[in-house]
Formats: C-alpha cells, sequence, structure tokens
C-alpha cells in the first residue's frame, strides 16, 4: 500500500549540512521554492560546525596562542612558565560557541522558510519513486514526497576493521567529545586530519606519535610542502613514526591505556598511549539511504556518481558535498549547492550554472600553516611537459623570528610558484609559512582569473610581510 504523505514540496534537501543548508536556502530565500530540509543528528551544520571546520580551528588556535606565549619571551615579554591548557574548560566553551551556531543556522532556515525536518532519512516506495520515509526523533514515521530531492548527506570517518583492537582507538568525531586532555597520543594517516591534530596535540603538550604509511605527511601535495611540514613536525617533537604500514594489534591495558604493537622504519616496537585517533580517510553516508528504489548510481566506494552540474542518473535527484568524493571542503559543498540552486530554480539567466572545480584553494591548519591551489610541480610538469614548466622558489626566515636569541625556534617560509608557457601563466601555488590560510584566499582570485607572473610582479609589494615575497618572485 502507498504510504500516506505528510507533504509534498518542490524541493527536498537531505543533510542539514554545508551543501545541503545552502541549497535549500538558496532555493527558498531566493526563488521562492517550497523547501524543506531533512537532518538525522538533531542539530544542523553538518561536519563542518560540529566535528570539522570550525571545532577544529578554535583548537588550531588554542595550540598557535599556546606557541606565541611560549615566544613572548623574545619580544621582552617576561610570562614566566607556560601555563597549563585547561582543556576541559576550554572544550566547554569551544562546545557553547558550536550551539550558538546550531541555533543560528535553525533561526536563518525559518528566515528564509525552510522547513526543518528532524529524523534519518531513506528512500521508500517501490521502484523509481521519489519518497522518501522519515523515522522522526519525535519517534513517528513520516512520508514526504519531492518534485527535486537533494542528497547531501557528507560521509564518515574509516575505523579499519582488519586490525584486532581498531575499535579500541576513536576518529576525528571522538577527538571532538574528549573532555579530558590525554597525555600520550597515537594518530595514524598523514592526510589533512591527521596532519591538523597532530598539530594541535603536539602544541599543547600531549606526546603525539604520528604514524605515516610513506616517508612524508601530506602525499597528494606538493613535494615543497611534504618535506617542509615533515621536517618541522620532527623539529618541533612530533614522533614521526615513517613507514607504518599497518598496527599488528591494539590492546586495551587494565589501566584503561592502550598498548599499540606495530612496525615502522625502525622495526618492532610497542608503546603506550591514552588515546588511539585514526585519520586514514572517510567514506559517504550512503548506506541506509535505500538509493536502489529510486536506481540513484553508487561508484566503487559508494559514492554518488554525478556529472559536472551535479545530476544524478536519476533525472530530478541531485548530489553536492563529500558524498560524491570531488573535493571534500567547506565552501566546495556550498558553490556546487548555490549553483545547483540557481540552475533548477533560478530561470533562463542560470541555465548553465555549476561550479568549475579547478584551482580551488585550500588550506591545512598545521604548524606552519599551509596554503596550496591549482597543480603540484609534479602534476604541472606531466599536463604541459617539463620544458614548458618554469618553478619559482623562495624560503627565507619571515620577519616576526628576526628577534629571536635561540635560532632553533626559528622557522622558515617557503613560496613555490609555478608557471607555464611563454606568458608564464600561473597553473599551482604552495605556500608554508606564518598567515598562510590568510594569505592564499587573495591570490586565489588572481590564479581563477588566469593571472601570469608578470601580473604578479606588476602588483606593488606590501612592507614588510612575507606575502610580499610572492610579488617579487626572481
Ligand atoms: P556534511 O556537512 O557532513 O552534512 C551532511 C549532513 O547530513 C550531516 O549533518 C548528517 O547528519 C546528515 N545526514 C546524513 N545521512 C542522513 C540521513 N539519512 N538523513 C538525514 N540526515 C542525514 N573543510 C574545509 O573546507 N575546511 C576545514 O578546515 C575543514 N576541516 C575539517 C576537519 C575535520 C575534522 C573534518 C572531518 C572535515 C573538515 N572539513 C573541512 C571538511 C568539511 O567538513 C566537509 O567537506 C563538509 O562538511 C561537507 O559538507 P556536506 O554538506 O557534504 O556534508
Ligand atoms: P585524507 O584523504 O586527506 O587523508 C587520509 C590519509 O590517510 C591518506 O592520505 C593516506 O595517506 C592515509 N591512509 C589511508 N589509508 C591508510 C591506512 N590504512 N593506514 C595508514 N594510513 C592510511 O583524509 P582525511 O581523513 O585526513 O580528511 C578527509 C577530507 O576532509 C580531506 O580530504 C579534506 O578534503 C577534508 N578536510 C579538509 C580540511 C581543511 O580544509 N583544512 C581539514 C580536514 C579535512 P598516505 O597515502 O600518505 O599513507
Amino acid at each position: 500500500m502507498a504510504p500516506s504523505i505528510t507533504k509534498h514540496y518542490e524541493y527536498l534537501v537531505i543533510g542539514g549540512g554545508s551543501g545541503g543548508l545552502a541549497s535549500a536556502r538558496r532555493a527558498a530565500g531566493r526563488y521562492g521554492i517550497s523547501a524543506a530540509i531533512i537532518e538525522g543528528s538533531g542539530r544542523l551544520g553538518g561536519t563542518c560546525v560540529n566535528v570539522g571546520c570550525v571545532p577544529k580551528k578554535v583548537m588550531w588556535a588554542a595550540s598557535d596562542t599556546a606557541k606565541r606565549v611560549s615566544e613572548a619571551k623574545y619580544y621582552g615579554l617576561d610570562v614566566g612558565e607556560v601555563p597549563k591548557f585547561d582543556w576541559p574548560n576550554f572544550v566547554e566553551k569551544r562546545e557553547a560557541y558550536i550551539r550558538r551556531l546550531n541555533g543560528i543556522y535553525e533561526r536563518n532556515l525559518q528566515k528564509d522558510k525552510v522547513d526543518y525536518i528532524s529524523g534519518w532519512a531513506r528512500f521508500a516506495g517501490s521502484n523509481g519513486e521519489k519518497i522518501v520515509e522519515v523515522s522522526l526523533l519525535s519517534g513517528e514515521t513520516a512520508y514526504y514526497s519531492a518534485d527535486h530531492i537533494l542528497l547531501a548527506v557528507g560521509g564518515y570517518a574509516f575505523i579499519p576493521e582488519d586490525i584486532p583492537g581498531a575499535h579500541y582507538g576513536t576518529t576525528s568525531d571522538g577527538f571532538f567529545k574528549m573532555t579530558e586532555q590525554p597525555k600520550r597520543v597515537a594518530i595514524v594517516g598523514a592526510g589533512y586530519i591527521g596532519v591538523e591534530l597532530a598539530g594541535v596535540f603536539n602544541g599543547l603538550g600531549t606526546e603525539t606519535h604520528f604514524f605515516i604509511r610513506g616517508d612524508t605527511v601530506l602525499r597528494h601535495f606538493d613535494p615543497m610542502i611534504q618535506e617542509t611540514i615533515t621536517s618541522s613536525y620532527i623539529k618541533h617533537g612530533v614522533k614521526l613514526h615513517k613507514q607504518a604500514k599497518a598496527f599488528e594489534k591494539v590492546v586495551k591495558l587494565p589501566s584503561g591505556a592502550l598498548q599499540i604493537t606495530y612496525e615502522d622504519i625502525d622495526g618492532k616496537s610497542e608503546i603506550e598511549v591514552d588515546a588511539l585517533i585514526w585519520a586514514v580517510g572517510r567514506g559517504p553516508n550512503t548506506a541506509g539511504l535505500r538509493l536502489d528504489i529510486p536506481g540513484v548510481e553508487l561508484d566503487k566506494k559508494e559514492q554518488i556518481v554525478v556529472d559536472e552540474y551535479q545530476n544524478t542518473n536519476v533525472a530530478g535527484i541531485y548530489s553536492v558535498g563529500d558524498d560524491i568524493g570531488w573535493l571534500e571542503l567547506t565552501p566546495v559543498a556550498i558553490a556546487a549547492g548555490r549553483r545547483l540552486s540557481d540552475r533548477v530554480f533560478g530561470g533562463p539567466n542560470f541555465k548553465e550554472s555549476k561550479l568549475d572545480y579547478n584551482n580551488v584553494p585550500t588550506v591545512v591548519f598545521s604548524h606552519p600553516e599551509v596554503g596550496t591551489v591549482g597543480l603540484t610541480e609534479p602534476e604541472a610538469r606531466q599536463k604541459y611537459g617539463s620544458d614548458n614548466v618554469k618553478v619559482y622558489n623562495s624560503k627565507f626566515i619571515g620577519m616576526y623570528y628576526a628577534v629571536f636569541d635561540d635560532q632553533e625556534k626559528k622557522e622558515s617560509t617557503v613560496y613555490k610558484l609555478i608557471v607555464t608557457g611563454p606568458e608564464e601563466k600561473v597553473v599551482g601555488m604552495h605556500i608554508v609559512g606564518e598567515a598562510s590560510s590568510e594569505i592564499l584566499q587573495g591570490f586565489g582570485v588572481a590564479i581563477k582569473m588566469g593571472a601570469t607572473k608578470k601580473d604578479f610582479d606588476n602588483c606593488v609589494a606590501i612592507h614588510p610581510t612575507s606575502a610580499e615575497e610572492l610579488v617579487t618572485l626572481v
């Protein structure tokens, strides 16, 4: 028997995270479309707001502040012993901030007249139907239908199943639930999350064991970034375990500590830690959605297959964000979601609206920070041929460190610009150093506009800054 439909919408969005919220609000707020968002977790904002970018950046700022305090003496400020970090109190403050954001997101939906349905969604009905069943958090079940449906369900972090005791570890989600600071932590995985969390723990005084499969961290980034961050982390005291292919086992001791048996570049060994965090990548939240009912195609990683306009193979069903696995970044999900609503609901002027996934700037909140946009040097050489690629490099000690008495504490800033062709079009920019995350945004605009090296040189430098090096490269 066909379920009785509670309400029909023009636009139904599954997932109240970065992509879903942006798309629903654009559709309803700008184009007056009847729209609803279904969110299962009980709080709006998705990964970024609740267990991603936002609380992570707050923790990064705490760690960065600890570094500054420890360096205050070089500026004539006698702060005495660097004070101990009050983790429990700070986590409470951080979570209060997140709750305020959750409330703002809810009010924004009301302002734009988007209905908020609190519950877990999956497709219902028989083959080909666009009916969504929602297990409401209130305990009831409701059914909704729609002309257009957006899948913006995000992703989850992997825990390797094959390692005995792996489940004693947690993921970045568990990191944000920690109400006490672990004295010793092990982090596995050399990508964004592993590098960021290792930097935070180390900066706040936790003994940090960082297990990576290769010899460098951030292996998908330009070699300059890999080498600079790897050696910087070692210099700052992170205990880096290179070539750590797999753990043999993880055992929980009666004390509550975790004993990890592992093999790395130095051979087989054991350590005891208070917490273990897996940061070995993420997969899409597609398993419980019953996408077989409408017949939405998935790839072999269970990610939703879409075209460049975010269309799935089923007419009227779209997807944006982490569940398609293209570029797992909040501004990407937001931009794709908004452009999709423009195209579907915005009339003839927006018929071709879509996100260009090229030259998206991205940063890693490491210590020091990383910024990158465009091709890495190996990618540029492969794409254009080595003869058509020129690389400008700069490595220097920023002025902030000029008054440091201790040479060891001085940090290098490293910049790389990759250009191609006789006009020297900039196709890649990679920066490591103070304020890289803030510096990159403006250069991202220039590179998106097709800037050449000459355009960079024509811009008068701002002095004295680190970024001025980028417009004076020779
Ligand atoms: P999400 O934001 O994950 O939203 C999906 C929503 O769908 C969730 O709220 C989920 O509960 C809901 N949902 C799932 N299934 C269902 C269902 N069946 N029914 C109802 N609701 C459902 N990106 C950056 O740009 N900068 C950063 O600094 C950054 N830091 C990060 C740090 C960490 C630790 C992590 C994990 C990620 C970080 N990211 C960062 C990535 C960023 O968080 C994601 O790219 C972004 O949140 C993706 O948005 P989304 O809309 O695709 O999914
Ligand atoms: P990433 O894909 O960035 O990194 C995961 C890393 O784990 C891989 O690069 C791989 O490194 C390593 N790895 C994979 N499998 C194993 C294994 N079995 N054992 C040991 N290591 C393994 O994923 P993250 O989970 O770090 O982050 C997910 C996404 O979230 C990112 O891609 C990014 O898009 C987004 N994000 C963005 C942030 C930002 O904008 N600042 C911050 C955090 C997340 P290797 O191959 O070198 O071994």
